[in-house]
């Protein structure tokens, strides 16, 4: 039965991340996948108010019984919350708990071809994941320019000519914040004219906030265009993930936002949400989801919890400050000075390939193939080494 079945190779990132493995070089350094680190090194840290939630859910232990067919309902009310503020007491907002982002993304793909949108515009570069899992629905993909690889910002234009050139029925997925890989944002003013461009236009935007509060320490900041567009009364979707900014990676916790003009449109888009959810998966993880709820729900917790995001936050925005300082008292060829305004995790390095390659092959340092650095894997310990080797590459 089985003898047609081809290989369906790894992303790239995989073939990296198993030389990494094997690689014995003290000195080595890892940089590619994009989960915290501490200045340790440790990617398993759990942030305080995290372990706090699991101490109480030990105490008060909620069992594994089954949860709401739509998930964990105070995790749900309390995403709402997080990033529509007073506007989740609209009732215009359809919610339902999914399997971390990347379920809520598949998701949002399912409700959407049921609804006969099935065409998805992305910005070049963009999370890998995102072609694959439009394909495997037979969506259709088209493409615009997301990044400027010389002024190391974003190509608003690209974006602008692709919205206006967009046949109705079309869906515009954008990274809400700490853009993966490029950690290059859209400004408040260009979240505006997106707001006009799509406005009557019979374009979705679907909005992957995956690194919320990472960008500038704040998640109420960072979500601020979530707010805008439902201000500026928009029909869009939010797809939300707990995975770093809780560190919730392995509990798969995640919330998918409909937002609606017409409140009365809530429970049969809902109830849709639902049964999409129910044939694939049935009911979400709850674990992670009860963590979630107290920390979005509990004033005390939440306040915890903010702090944490805030570190994460303080720690790559210091990294990347020393990282330029570095480069710069090197005399590393070029300007570096845009480490310092990378959003998030990600630093879009530059590097080209064969500068990657001998990162890798010369110096043990690991990165993705594109030049995407996860600045939590640098700290004091190796931060010297690395810049060294940026400077070794970039000059000989
Ligand atoms: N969107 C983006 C841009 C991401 O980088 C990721 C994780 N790498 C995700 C979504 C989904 O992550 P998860 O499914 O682990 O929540």
């Amino acid at each position: 039965a089985f003898t047609e079945v081809p290989y369906s190779a790894p992303e790239p990132l995989v073939k990296v991340l198993n030389k990494c493995a094997k690689d014995q070089n003290p000195n080595k350094i890892d940089v590619t996948i994009g989960v915290y680190m501490t200045e340790d090194g440790d990617s398993s840290y759990v942030f305080p108010s995290v372990k706090q939630a699991k101490q109480e859910l030990l105490v008060k232990d909620p069992g594994h019984c089954y949860t709401k067919m739509s998930g964990v309902p105070e995790f749900i009310r309390g995403s709402q919350n997080l990033i529509f503020g007073e506007y989740a007491k609209d009732g215009r907002v359809a919610s339902i708990q999914t399997i971390s982002g990347t379920g809520s993304l598949h998701i949002a793909f399912q409700f959407l071809r049921s609804i006969g949108y099935n065409r998805y515009y992305l910005g070049n570069p963009s999370w890998v994941n995102y072609y694959p899992m439009i394909e495997s629905i037979g969506g259709e993909i088209k493409e615009y320019q997301y990044y400027d690889n010389l002024t190391h910002e974003v190509d608003f234009e690209s974006l602008e000519k692709a919205i206006r050139e967009a046949e109705p029925q079309s869906a515009f997925l954008i990274q809400l914040c700490g853009h993966n890989p490029t950690g290059v944002d859209y400004s408040k003013d260009q979240w505006r004219q997106i707001s006009k461009l799509v406005k009557n236009r019979e374009i979705l935007l679907v909005i992957d906030s995956a690194y919320l509060g990472f960008a500038s320490g704040s998640i109420y900041e960072d979500s601020w265009a979530i707010r805008y567009l439902y201000e500026q009364n928009h029909e869009f979707l939010v797809c939300q993930s707990y995975s770093k900014n809780m560190g919730l990676y392995s509990e798969r916790s995640g919330v998918i936002h409909v937002v609606l003009q017409d409140t009365r449109l809530r429970d049969n888009v809902e109830s849709r949400l639902v049964a999409i959810f129910r044939n694939e998966c049935s009911f979400a993880p709850a674990y992670g989801a009860r963590i979630g709820a107290k920390l979005l729900n509990d004033d005390y917790l939440n306040k915890i919890w903010g702090k944490d995001v805030y570190s994460v936050y303080e720690r790559v925005t210091n990294i990347k400050r020393q990282i330029f300082n570095k480069l710069t008292d090197l005399e590393t060829p070029g300007n570096w000075e845009f480490v310092t305004k990378a959003k998030g995790l990600f630093w879009f390095s530059g590097l080209d390939k064969n500068q990657v390659n001998r990162m890798m092959n010369e110096y043990s340092i690991y990165m993705s193939e594109n030049g995407r650095v996860n600045i939590a894997g640098i700290n004091s310990s190796n931060i010297d080494y690395f810049c060294y080797a940026i400077n070794k590459v970039v000059s000989q």
